[in-house]
């Protein structure tokens, strides 16, 4: 595997392989890498000629300053697991190398604000340091496919505008949250979840499956009473349970049939904040 930590090294790479006529594949990550991430960078390998994974903890995201601090950062770990599955190319640059001094990397795209509810209202600036870090990694690493998890679904929708802003490329693939055996959406900040929090997370799961399939015999509202109610049962503090269009994530009042639907949740897990979804059709 190449590793570069330098920029203009790596800019200079890709270009190199471009010119030979090579589709690049782009999965950019904040590293502590476990199966969601591997899945994207295998079928990014399947799909495209030369992948690249970038590992990069980006400062201008986290709006907490302690979850910066204590965001898992096991780079050996990470590097042997992309060499086990073959990844050819691992970015991992410094912050100076990612937002040179003089070098402005501010962006300001129309979000119709998609970038103030949910996420956005919990953790106001998360999604302006997200969109500022993935427009610098694309003009860098020039992909002709993104590859992102529907983990992060609003995250996906808000880097969709941003494609949709600088003219539709790379295309973005989306793929499907993956899980532990018991539900749990995999994230890399499951690893500092206590055993009994752990125990007690397996409940975000479950009520988003009770929401699908409570749809449509019960209202909207008392799904989303309900699984709150759950979540706090379990030792869990719940930021929010939604049922959002899945484009716009307006909230849904009333159901139409055959509409399709995402329920999101938020919830802390003693000092850990984990999220999760799951598409519905009503
Ligand atoms: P992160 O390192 O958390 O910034 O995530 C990097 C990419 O991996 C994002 O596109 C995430 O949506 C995706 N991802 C994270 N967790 C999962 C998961 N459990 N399943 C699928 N994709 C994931």
């Amino acid at each position: 595997m190449k590793i570069f930590t330098r920029t203009l090294a790596l800019s200079d790479y890709i270009a190199r392989k471009k010119e030979q006529g090579q589709k690049v594949g782009f999965v950019p990550t904040m590293g502590a890498l476990h199966d969601g991430h591997l899945q994207l960078i295998t079928t990014a390998m399947e799909e495209t000629d030369m992948v690249v994974c970038s590992i990069f903890v980006n400062p201008s995201q986290f709006n907490d300053a302690q979850d910066l601090l204590r965001y898992p950062r096991p780079h050996d770990e990470d590097i042997a697991l992309l060499q086990s599955i073959g990844c050819p190319v691992l970015y991992m640059p410094s912050v100076m190398e990612v937002y040179p001094p003089g070098l402005d990397t501010s962006i300001d795209i129309e979000l119709d604000g998609l970038d103030r509810m949910l996420e956005g209202r919990f953790r106001p600036g998360h999604f302006d340091g997200m969109l500022e870090v993935v427009n610098r990694l694309l003009d860098i690493v020039s992909a002709d496919k993104l590859y992102m998890g529907q983990k992060d679904y609003q995250q996906q929708l808000i880097v969709s505008r941003l494609i949709d802003s600088r003219g539709g490329v790379p295309v973005l693939r989306v793929l499907p949250t993956v899980r532990e055996p018991d539900g749990l959406a995999i994230s890399s900040r499951n690893q500092r979840l206590s055993s009994s929090h752990r125990e007690a997370s397996t409940i975000l799961y479950k009520v988003l499956q009770s929401i699908k399939e409570g749809i449509g015999h019960q209202s909207l509202e008392q799904l989303k009473l309900t699984a709150k109610r759950q979540i706090e049962a379990h030792g869990l503090k719940p930021e929010y349970v939604e049922i959002c269009d899945v484009d716009t994530l307006a909230t849904i009042e009333d159901e139409v049939p055959n509409k399709d639907y995402v329920a999101l949740v938020a919830a802390w897990a003693g000092d850990v904040r984990l999220i999760d979804n799951i598409l519905l059709t009503v």
